[in-house]
């Protein structure tokens, strides 16, 4: 009894573990291929002229983007090489799907990004 016990045993050890390696494969074959096809998402400010976007996290835009307490409800200014200025507060800055080419120069131009719906927005 006991050893008919321990032979079904370590079959079915065996079995479980081989399923295992087999289905963490796959999921990490899946999450790969999602992340090649999927777009990064950044916080990014709009130009009101030209519609360029500005992504607030890029070390060049801290020219562009220039916090000024003095001046609420709208602290920040973005000076756009179009050379327009907008005033804003940071619920202005808004989710934007972009290129990593885009993440890289740190701004979008029109036809670069898409707009994350915001479900949130009344
Ligand atoms: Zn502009």
């Amino acid at each position: 009894m006991a050893e008919a016990g321990s032979v079904i045993g370590a079959i079915s050890v065996g079995t479980i573990s081989e399923d295992r390696s087999l289905s963490d494969r796959s999921k990490t074959r899946g999450l790969c291929l999602m992340y090649a096809q999927s777009m990064p998402v950044r916080v990014g400010i709009m130009c009101e002229k030209c519609e360029r976007i500005y992504l607030l996290v890029h070390p060049d835009n801290a020219q562009r983007i220039q916090f000024d307490p003095a001046s609420d409800p709208h602290p920040y200014r973005l000076k756009c090489a179009c050379r327009a200025e907008r005033r804003f507060d940071k619920a202005q800055a808004l989710p934007y799907t972009v290129s990593e080419r885009s993440c890289d120069n740190g701004y979008a131009d029109r036809d670069e990004y898409y707009t994350v719906p915001n479900r949130k927005s009344k």
